[in-house]
């Protein structure tokens, strides 16, 4: 591909689909151009350079001489169409150069402003501005960037000087310098790097070159890294390099600067959210050092820009069929529209702006369905404050600051990165408490439940990150008073401090000293809308794993259309119940046996009962008994049960000790689990087939549709199978000639042994359908115990030997080929036969993708997960 690529009014411009190679703002830079949309002429150097800059094997940290000849052909056409010239001492062109990779990176990478100033273009810049003070504001604003960002000297240097001459003239504002005050500081800008044992250099050219250079070598810079690790992105080349001609924003009163979405990204409201500065350049509305003013204040400050303001944004929309995020100039008069891209917004916002694009005609379902993300769902699908009208909310509200993104967040304050981060692996939900946020606080912004700045726009740095991650996050709360130091907070007369718990409300801007109640979400409006968009859309069916009537009832308001698994083990953990359990499993007679059978087969009945009933209609997966046994065994300290068990099984305590003991395994995970019980201990099956059966006739009489499957755990063999089904049918047999009365049921296996998905042609010819046991396959693929996984799975992560945690998304390589191939020989036997997942990979986007291309029916996940899934296999279908 070429190196360079043109854009600017009149050129022809590549689209969208040439972002991986010119970057998203390089790809949109293009694209705005080819609408004719009055864009900034200049040029993007491709990702492709900055993989070859970073290869030790090709330019090496060097930028190769065709491509710099071709950047100076480039840098030509800019100076044509401008009118002016690179470092000309009469009629300077002053250039940006700004990092953009394929996906989006906010505040991640590095931007030079106003290069190719030098102390001669200064003087041009100022005769020909009229002007001065705004020429050597931008030389020191210059002198400083091109320092930090490219020369890497401390930003703090140079805001010594500034403050020190500041505080000299006993000045406050930055405002307050006048030219000759400004050229001191750029004398003294000068001395930095000296003091550095570095030059400025004053060779424009040069300027260029090392910044461009610069931009590249970011790519792999710290920030940019855990940035990426976080967002988990990956495979791309590199970021591209966008040069382009400086339109300035702070000459007069008839220039502005501004950030604007074409929709709330809070609400999703149509109208146009944002805010601008008269009289300033980019950095200082994200900077939020000045308080920027509401975009619609534009109308009266300069009505025929807003006019134009507001066309272009509607060609955008129209253009693009989503809702933008624009940066825009006004140069005196005149309106540039800088940058745009897709914005980021919180969960409900993305709702909404589907569902209104889709009814204004902008889009069409299936498009809107792909600019709902998981995470946009997994937001709406957090809790909410409950009572915001109740006297107790409204008396622990301490502050106000902006809304600058929606959610509930209950948390510690913490006032470093260092802290959330030690919180979170302690599992202590934490609320970050900042000044402002940078770049630098990325790995605590996205461990906090919540975050909270003193100083900062709607757009600053923390409200763009919290949003885009769904965390809730209230900035510009300016009545807060932070002492690092001491690590308190004040508002008025309260001080806080590290490790108080606050609330935020993301949604008002409400902070509250106490720690507020939270309810679970509702799907409804446009969220109900848009799911029955999804559900319309999906090709692959979303049960859920639930274990009680109230989890099935919940599953089914979340969507499910089924049960892919009752874990009838859980069903025990309740203290009722799991006495008799234990008397079960260290039963040393018959009739003790049959009697902790008997007393267990009510509860699971009415149980089934309450989950047939919930999910009438649908079909409900009950699993035999899977306990590796030592989760149910006492502990030997714990006396007062043991003492009772004793005398219940008419056993010492000696004799009762010697029997837990024996009965536990080195391998609890490789023991005596799923059929092996079943088979070693067959009147545990016969229970649960009774109780499974007696609950759909009970059901069906009450007129409810029950559809019991049977399942049946850790095959590994099917003589395995064909023993437990064997038994399960007798004992159907058995009830139905007890009551007269007889009903549909299948019986079925799980297929979470290696041995079974090599086997599964055998399995298929006697089980009614599979459904893979994607954690235990992959503990026993990997050979990873899945308890166990902490210990290394971080470290195999950060040196790359595993991509993502296997327990988490499927591996697609090894235990995705087991499920493969498992599910081609099984359909083999029986074209129709029913395959499903219920391992915990049912529930990730990634996952499920996988999950539908293979072919299975359906995905069976947590209940809170469900909308996910569908949503996940909606996107797959599209
Ligand atoms: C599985 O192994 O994936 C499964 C669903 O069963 P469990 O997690 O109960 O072992
Ligand atoms: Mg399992």
């Amino acid at each position: 591909n070429a190196p360079i690529n043109l854009f600017g009014k009149g050129e022809e411009g590549k689209g969208a689909d040439s972002k991986w190679l010119l970057g998203g703002k390089g790809a949109n830079l293009a694209e705005m151009s080819s609408i004719g949309l009055s864009v900034p002429p200049g040029f993007t150097l491709t990702t492709e350079c900055c993989k070859a800059f970073c290869d030790p094997n090709k330019w090496n940290g060097e930028i190769h001489p065709d491509v710099w000849d071709a950047t100076l052909e480039s840098l030509k056409t800019i100076e044509t169409k401008m009118g002016c010239e690179f470092g000309s001492d009469s009629n300077p062109l002053l250039l940006s150069v700004r990092s953009g990779a394929a996906i989006s990176m906010p505040g991640m990478m590095d931007t030079v402003l106003n290069l190719g100033m030098n102390d001669v273009v200064v003087e041009a810049l100022a005769t020909k501005s009229n002007n001065p003070r705004f020429a050597w504001d931008s030389y020191r604003r210059f002198l400083e960037m091109f320092g930090n960002v490219v020369l890497e000297l401390p930003r703090a240097d140079f805001e010594e000087e500034i403050d020190n001459i500041k505080f000299e003239k006993g000045y406050f504002e930055d405002s307050e310098l006048t030219v000759e005050d400004l050229k001191e500081v750029v004398a003294a800008f000068k001395k930095v790097y000296e003091k550095n044992s570095l030059s400025f250099p004053l060779d424009v050219y040069e300027q260029l070159r090392l910044s461009i250079g610069a931009v590249f070598k970011g790519w792999n810079g710290d920030r940019a890294i855990k940035y990426r690790e976080v967002e988990n992105i990956r495979d791309l080349l590199g970021t591209a390099v966008n040069v382009q001609a400086m339109v300035f924003g702070n000459m007069g009163q008839t220039s502005g600067t501004g950030v604007c979405f074409t929709r709330d990204p809070n609400s999703g409201d149509n109208e146009l959210f944002g805010e601008f500065l008269i009289d300033a350049q980019g950095e200082d509305v994200v900077a939020g050092i000045r308080t920027p003013l509401p975009i619609a204040d534009l109308s009266t400050a300069m009505p025929e820009v807003y006019k134009e303001f507001n066309e272009n944004t509607k060609i955008l929309e129209e253009h693009y069929g989503d809702m933008q995020d624009i940066e825009f100039t006004i140069q005196e008069g005149k309106l540039f529209m800088l940058q745009t891209r897709n914005g980021k917004r919180g969960g409900g916002a993305a709702v909404k702006i589907a569902v209104d694009l889709v009814k204004e005609g902008l889009v069409t379902k299936e498009q809107s369905i792909s600019m709902v993300l998981p995470e946009h769902l997994d937001q709406l699908l957090h809790p909410s404050f409950s009572d915001t009208e109740s006297a107790s909310y409204k008396a622990s509200v301490i502050a106000e600051g902006l809304p600058a993104s929606p959610g509930a967040a209950v948390g510690e304050i913490c006032f470093t990165n260092e802290k959330v981060v030690e919180n979170a692996e302690k599992g202590i939900p934490s609320i970050l408490v900042r000044d402002e946020t940078s770049p630098d606080d990325i790995a605590g912004m996205y461990s906090a439940e919540g975050i909270l700045t003193a100083r900062g726009g709607m757009t600053s740095h923390a409200a763009v990150v919290a949003r885009g991650w769904g965390r809730p996050c209230i900035c510009g709360c300016s009545a807060l008073k932070i002492d690092e130091e001491a690590k308190t907070l004040t508002i008025g007369d309260v001080t806080l401090k590290e490790g108080d718990v606050i609330s935020l409300n993301g949604n008002t801007g409400e902070v509250m000293n106490s720690k507020i109640a939270v309810s679970p979400p509702t799907i409804k409006g446009d969220l109900q809308e848009f799911m029955n968009w999804v559900d319309d859309i999906r090709e692959i069916d979303v049960l859920a794993n639930a274990d009680t009537p109230e989890d099935a009832r919940e599953a089914r308001k979340n969507g499910a259309v089924g049960i892919g698994l009752v874990r009838t083990e859980h069903m025990f953990f309740e203290p009722e119940r799991i006495g008799q359990v234990r008397k079960l499993i260290l039963s040393n007679t018959k009739e003790q046996e049959a009697e902790a059978l008997a007393s267990l087969l009510p509860f699971q009945r009415s149980d089934f009962e309450g989950i047939f009933e919930a999910m009438d209609g649908f079909p409900v997966t009950i699993r035999l008994l899977d306990p590796p046994l030592h989760e149910f065994l006492p502990s030997l300290e714990d006396k007062e049960i043991l003492e009772k068990l004793a005398s219940e099984l008419s056993l010492s305590m000696e004799d009762l000790t010697t029997q837990i003991k024996d009965a536990a395994e080195v391998n609890p995970m490789l023991g005596l689990r799923g059929c092996r019980l079943g088979i070693t201990r067959p009147e545990i099956i016969e229970m649960q087939a009774r109780g499974v059966i007696e609950a759909a006739l009970n059901a069906i009489e009450k007129g409810i549709d029950a559809k019991p499957d049977i399942m049946v755990p850790l095959v590994g063999k099917v003589e395995e199978f064909r023993n437990q089904a064997k038994l399960i049918r007798a004992t159907a047999d058995k009830v139905f000639a007890e009551t007269g009365k007889t009903c549909d049921y299948r019986v079925g296996t799980m297929i979470e042994i290696p041995r079974a998905a090599l086997t599964a042609h055998l399995i298929a010819e006697e089980a009614d359908f599979f459904s893979f046991g994607s954690n235990d396959l992959t503990q026993m693929t990997f050979g990873y115990s899945r308890d166990d996984v902490g210990t290394f799975i971080p470290e195999y992560k950060s040196q790359g030997i595993l991509l993502d945690d296997p327990f988490v998304t499927i591996d697609q390589e090894g235990v995705g080929s087991l499920v493969k191939r498992a599910t081609e020989e099984g359909r083999k036997v029986k074209p129709d036969l029913k395959i499903g997942v219920c391992g915990e990979h049912g529930g990730d986007p990634r996952s499920v993708k996988f999950f539908y291309e293979t072919g299975l029916s359906y995905v069976s996940c947590s209940p809170f997960r469900v909308p996910i899934a569908r949503l996940a296999a909606a996107h797959a279908a599209t």
